[in-house]
């Protein structure tokens, strides 16, 4: 066990823990500007209003909630039971689950554990999810790596997620809760069908989260597939960091994702490298354009003292991947023989699922990806030590 600074993981502690023990706030729906849901809950809820308690929610009942003039009015087939500034639901039951559709505009039905808050927020509905962090967890690691996969896989998920959820806790919080549904912090969709799993890997990992060697929480990326080597941070993004670095990987190179092809006319090709300035009349720079190789990745394609970062063809082209050769295979046609999914920074999904199965742990998958760093408990202020 390799001791680490007590002082600074002190003050790395103090700043996120607060929302262990304590339940963490997610603002739902926030792309959608909801006018009115519609709320079924199974099992039972109780009902508080401007802090006082309304009443009893039993399960199966669908509620509408629409904002008015007055606030939050809240109708159930048989009953008004009125406009409040606003309105919290709290499980009666330990298994319920509050299902939520929008009606304006319409959404798809989502179902969330934990309680609900909904009051005005400018124009629309704001609608907080209030719940258990693992909870959480669990919802977006099912979201980011779907079902059905091993538990050392979702536990290595739920680390990254935990670490990414605690260095942006504060990212919303103007608005009213720690973090969003969307994409932009971590996409949510609630309790999803794999949930039991998923929630049992984020629990047995309460706490744990990857830190750098300055015991801040690293910026943990993740990807579909390598294609049987990761990217350095500065070929993908700007920034050089020490432990996003281009590794090996021989896990994922039999997995869906490693291999892709996309032919393109020699014609549009040419097209595309002019507008780089490339001289596409010289033989000898389109012969090697049309044929170049990348056997390991590269920043970019070169020839006559022009380059193209191979990140902007994979933009410029909508390609899976950045890592790719050219092939010609006749005089109308290059072929692009491409390997992996995704930018390639971190860790690789399909090589940790393999990774996974062949029987290796959590912290063994995660260090492969992850140069050097630290996979710590941040709650345990007595054992400031490496896991
Ligand atoms: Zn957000
Ligand atoms: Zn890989």
């Amino acid at each position: 066990m390799r001791r680490i600074y007590p002082l600074t993981l002190i003050i790395l502690l103090f700043s996120s823990q607060s929302v262990f023990g304590q339940q963490i706030r997610i603002g739902l729906f926030r792309n959608d500007f909801p006018q009115s849901v519609m709320l079924t809950s199974i099992g039972n809820y109780k009902v508080f209003a401007d802090s006082s308690m309304l009443g009893i929610l039993p399960s199966g009942t669908g509620i509408r909630l629409i904002l008015d003039s007055s606030g939050v009015r809240m109708n159930s087939i048989d009953r008004d039971w009125g406009a409040y500034s606003q309105l919290l639901l709290v499980p009666n039951d330990s298994f319920a689950v509050m299902k939520i559709k929008g009606i304006a505009p319409v959404t798809k039905e989502r179902s969330f554990g934990g309680k609900i808050s909904i009051d005005q927020d400018a124009a629309s509905l704001r609608i907080i999810n209030h719940l258990d962090l693992e909870e959480y967890l669990a919802g977006v690691v099912e979201a980011e790596a779907g079902y059905g996969h091993h538990i050392e896989f979702y536990k290595a998920q739920a680390i990254i997620s935990r670490t990414y959820a605690l260095a942006h806790l504060y990212k919303h919080l103007p608005e009213g809760f720690h973090l969003c549904d969307q994409v932009h912090c971590q996409a949510y969709k609630g309790k999803g069908r794999s949930n039991a799993d998923v929630l049992t890997a984020a629990k047995a990992t309460r706490g744990i989260v990857i830190v750098d060697d300055s015991l801040h929480f690293i910026t943990a990326a993740f990807h579909s597939n390598c294609g049987g080597q990761t990217a350095n941070s500065e070929h993908v993004w700007t920034k050089p960091l020490p432990y996003l670095r281009s590794v090996k990987d021989n896990y994922c190179t039999s997995q869906p994702n490693a291999y892709w092809t996309r032919e393109i006319s020699i014609a549009e090709w040419k097209n595309y490298l002019k507008r780089y300035n490339f001289p596409v009349h010289d033989s000898s720079c389109i012969t090697y354009c049309t044929t170049f190789k990348q056997p390991y990745r590269m920043y970019c394609l070169s020839s006559c003292n022009k380059t193209i970062p191979f990140k902007n063809i994979r933009a410029d082209f909508g390609l899976k991947s950045a890592f790719f050769s050219l092939e010609r295979v006749n005089e109308h046609t290059v072929v692009l023989r491409g390997r992996g999914f995704g930018h390639g920074v971190g860790l690789c999904q399909e090589g940790a699922m393999k990774m996974a199965k062949l029987g290796f742990d959590f912290k063994i998958i995660l260090k492969h990806y992850f140069t050097g760093v630290h996979i710590i408990d941040i709650r345990e202020k007595d054992t400031f030590a490496e896991e």
